[in-house]
Parts: structure tokens; C-alpha cells; sequence
């Protein structure tokens, strides 16, 4: 649904044909006065309740690892996932060196909608799940991987649900890309040789080969970690160099909802995150909605990298505002 201006006898004409079961006939002749103008906003509610489902699926499959069956068989349900929904669905699979030098089968899973609109869309989130616990005060536990509730599957949960909109509204006719970078969180342990590029090799790979030639969109969003209770998502830096812009339009969206008190538009430092790669190897202005708790020395909050990262931590109504948001995001521009 398009935003639209309709004369106050429009809008009462249309709803004596819509009650009488007729087709929506718009007509210039019946706008008697321009002036009189109503705003029917039909972005649809981003359910949380199936979001929320979407990301405790993701949990009980296990850390979703490359080189694991439980990373094969969530891979295997995010396809499905979206083939229900109606998306056009490419599996890009490529091999990332770890920086310990082990080889990782690594699979980027795009869900295309409206792919004959060359006017596009972006959003991304990484559906891998990281492989040690090195932030975990526990350091017996450090070899074992974590469930990534938040990390990772936060984003994708909001992702699916949003799919799901998108499936069923004949009337959204904007492009949109759903790309889930594999192989973001398998990056070198701090003090480890490895450095900020070790990180997000699926968003690498892919910003250097996409999913089609050419590719391009108008701006893209990236959710990490956007699913605890009582986020504070910050003005991050690297999205705020690259993309100001779109930073600014979804931070207004987001204060329009009333979920100002998540979005609190104070700038922070830069992170290297997928939208790094994404702006900076293949140039598409995409901001980073991410989980900024200054009160931690990670910056990134209590559960990260650690086996906090459960269900546990995972808040619907933090979901609901940030499916909301972009929800809100992607009407605005159809
Ligand atoms: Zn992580």
C-alpha cells in the first residue's frame, strides 16, 4: 500500500464502495477539494509473537555452525521458510577461511521479493552463530559454542516475519532482498592474530560476487542483535559515515512509532560489522540497527559472546519495534 492524498468525498465514496463489495475506482472528478487531504497508512503489524517463534526455532536447532548438521538443517528450514512466503530463493555457497586457517562450508541465503522492480531494498542480518564463547566469564566453557539467540538469531526472526508480510501483500511492490550472511561471527578472538577483516566473510563474499550481476540497491538495513530486553540502538558510527541518510529516516520513523526510548539518537564509534563490507566493497549506503549497552566493556551487552546468549534474553516487545520500524521503512518507500 502506497501512501496516498484522497479528497475527503473519496474517501467517502470509496467506503460505499468498498461496502457495497465493488471495486476501488479512484476518479479525478470526484476531487472537489485538494486541500481536504487524509493519510491511510496500511503498513501492516509486524506480529512479534511469530517472531519471537522464528528465532526460538532457529535456538533449537543448536549453534548453528558451517561444517555442522545443525547448521545444514537450519540452512534447509530458512530455504523453506521463504519458499512458503513466496520468495524467489538463491543459496550461494561459497568456502571462508577462518583465520585459524579451517575451511568453513558457508551458505549466504537471499529471498528476493518483487525481482521485475529495479527499485531495491536491502536487508541483511547474519544467520551464523559463533563458535567459541570468549566473552563468557566461565572460561571452562570457552571451547563451547553459543546458541546466538540474540546474535544472529534475533535479526533473522525479524527478517522471516517480515518475508512473511511481504508474501502475502499482492500490493507491496517495491524490490526487496533479504540476504542472511553466512559466516559473520567466526571471526579471530581478541588478542588472536586476525584482525576486523576475519570477521563477516559471508557479507565479503557476497558484496564481492552477488546474488546477480550488477546488483544494486537504494540503501540497505542490517539487524544484529535486536532482540534483547531494553536494547539501546545508537546512531553507530560506520553506518553514520556511510549512510547518514537512511540513519536518520529510520531513527525519525522510529521516534514517529513512539519507540524513541530503543532508539536513542545519540552517535557512538564505528563498528566493523556486515554494513562495513556492504558500503565498502560494493557501495550501497546500508546502516547497522544494532544493541548498544555502554554500560558494559564490550559495548555489545552481558550476554554477548557468552551462554547468556539464550531465549532467555530475547524480549518480544523489542522484536515488535524493530520489525515496526522497518515495516514502516519499506511502506514509506513503495
Ligand atoms: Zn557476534
Amino acid at each position: 500500500m502506497k501512501w496516498q492524498k484522497y479528497s475527503l468525498l473519496m474517501v467517502m465514496s470509496l467506503f460505499l464502495i468498498m461496502a457495497c463489495g465493488g471495486e476501488e475506482q479512484p476518479d479525478d472528478k470526484d476531487i472537489i477539494n485538494p486541500q481536504v487531504t487524509v493519510k491511510p497508512v496500511s503498513i501492516p503489524s509486524f506480529d512479534a509473537e511469530n517472531a519471537y517463534n522464528m528465532v526460538a526455532k532457529q535456538v533449537a536447532f543448536g549453534p548453528r555452525l558451517p561444517n555442522t548438521k545443525e547448521h545444514q538443517a537450519t540452512s534447509k528450514w530458512l530455504v523453506e521458510q521463504f519458499n512458503l512466503y513466496g520468495a524467489k530463493v538463491i543459496q550461494q555457497d561459497f568456502i571462508a577461511k577462518r583465520y585459524d586457517g579451517v575451511n568453513l562450508k558457508s551458505k549466504n541465503i537471499i529471498a528476493s521479493f518483487n525481482t521485475d522492480n529495479s527499485d531495491r531494498i536491502l536487508l541483511c542480518a547474519h544467520w551464523d552463530t559463533r563458535h567459541v564463547a570468549d566473552h563468557d566469564p566461565d572460561k571452562s566453557r570457552y571451547n563451547e559454542p553459543i546458541l546466538g539467540a540474540d546474535d544472529g538469531g534475533s535479526g533473522v526472526g525479524v527478517l522471516l516475519e517480515i518475508a512473511r508480510i511481504l508474501g502475502q501483500d499482492s500490493s507491496f511492490k517495491h524490490g526487496v532482498d533479504i540476504v542472511l550472511f553466512d559466516s559473520e561471527d567466526h571471526g579471530a578472538p581478541s588478542g588472536t592474530q586476525g584482525g576486523s577483516e576475519s570477521w563477516c566473510l559471508g557479507s565479503q563474499h557476497w558484496s564481492k560476487a552477488p546474488h546477480v550481476a550488477n546488483y544494486k540497491a537504494k540503501f540497505g538495513i542490517l539487524l544484529d542483535m535486536v532482540g534483547s530486553k531494553s536494547p539501546r540502538f545508537t546512531k553507530e558510527g560506520t553506518s553514520m559515515q556511510y549512510a547518514p541518510t537512511v540513519m536518520n529516516k529510520v531513527w525519525d520513523i522510529a521516534s514517529s512509532l513512539g519507540y524513541g526510548a530503543f532508539f536513542d539518537p545519540t552517535t557512538t564509534s564505528a563498528i566493523t560489522d556486515d554494513h562495513y563490507f556492504v558500503n565498502t566493497l560494493i557501495g550501497i549506503p546500508t546502516i547497522d540497527i544494532i544493541n548498544k549497552d555502554l554500560s558494559t566493556q564490550s559495548n555489545f551487552g552481558q550476554h554477548w559472546h557468552t551462554h547468556k546468549d539464550n531465549m532467555d534474553v530475547i524480549g518480544k516487545g523489542t522484536l515488535k519495534a524493530v520489525g515496526q520500524v522497518v515495516l514502516t521503512v519499506l511502506y514509506k518507500e513503495d
